[in-house]
């Protein structure tokens, strides 16, 4: 079934939804996007999502194809037409198209294009049985705080864990892990901290990873939020990641050594129902 998309204004089924061969997102990655989840029909932390995207978009000078309220509307028209109960809203904005050059165009017309995906989020088989990671260097550019549409290296990264019999990868600098290939990464140490990387240029400021941290320290769970290496991941009582789609999914295994007794730990599994039963209220 096809499904209907939004781009610069329309609604058009997805056939007929089109961008230019010079727009600046194909010719040099030159856009941001988001994706923001859908469960029981609603969005899960749009302002969130609108904040940074907002962030996104300040970095690189890209101007605003449309205000937060419009976004929104854009959001929830998609979600009604394609009859989406579960799934993601992606949202990507470029440069727009121009002639090639390096330089930005002087009067930009940014591309704005949405579209939805059906998937389920909340009872996946993977947050049950937990995920297994490979490590691999963070060879990404500096500015990972920017939610840039230039994702190679981490498919690269994506594939390198599948040839492994791995699900995912876990990306180190400098002896210590950054982040996923598309989600944040924790440990919860021996005593029952919470540990997960600073923010800063090096990672991804993500809306999930902000929510389970403020559910984790009202819930009285100790946080810290700083560097840490692969081997202190590997003799973790728990690991874990966390994304829009995924939200809090265990991670069982890095690099082939068993974290804990192999299977998703009770903290993990706590902050995974402790954030799907708060964002599902608050969504909208
Ligand atoms: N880090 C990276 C590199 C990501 O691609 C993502 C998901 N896009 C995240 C972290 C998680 O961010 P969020 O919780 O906002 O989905």
């Amino acid at each position: 079934m096809s499904r209907t998309v939004y781009v610069n204004g329309e609604f058009l089924p997805e056939e007929d939804a089109k961008i230019s061969v010079f727009d600046r997102g194909f010719l040099f990655a030159d856009g941001v996007y988001e994706v923001t989840s859908v469960l029981g029909g609603k969005l899960v932390d749009f302002d969130g999502h609108c904040a940074r995207l907002n962030r996104s978009l300040g970095e690189l000078d890209m101007p605003a194809p449309v205000d937060d309220a419009e976004l929104l509307r854009i959001h929830r028209e998609l979600v009604k037409q394609n009859g989406v109960e579960e799934g993601l809203v992606y949202l990507q904005v470029t440069r727009g198209p121009a002639d090639r050059d390096f330089a930005y165009p002087a009067e930009p017309v940014p591309s704005l294009v949405l579209f939805t995906q059906v998937m389920n989020l909340s009872e996946s088989p993977k947050a049950a049985a937990g995920i297994k990671v490979i490590s691999i260097e963070d060879l990404r550019w500096g500015r990972r705080d920017i939610k840039t549409v230039q994702l190679l290296y981490p498919a690269m990264g994506k594939m390198a864990a599948k040839a492994e019999g791995a699900d995912d990868a876990w990306m180190v600098e400098d002896g210590f892990v950054t982040e996923g290939t598309s989600n944040n990464a924790y440990i919860v140490t021996q005593d029952g901290r919470i540990v997960t990387r600073d923010l800063s240029n090096a990672i991804l400021h993500g809306i999930t990873r902000a929510a389970v941290l403020r559910f984790a320290r009202e819930a009285q769970m100790v946080v810290e939020e700083r560097p840490f290496t692969l081997e202190e991941a590997k003799e973790a009582a728990e690991a874990f990641v966390t994304s829009a789609t995924t939200f809090v999914t265990p991670v069982v295994e890095i690099d082939g050594v068993e974290i804990g007794d192999g299977t998703p730990g009770r903290v993990s599994r706590r902050l995974r129902e402790i954030y799907m039963d708060e964002c599902s209220r608050v969504a909208v």
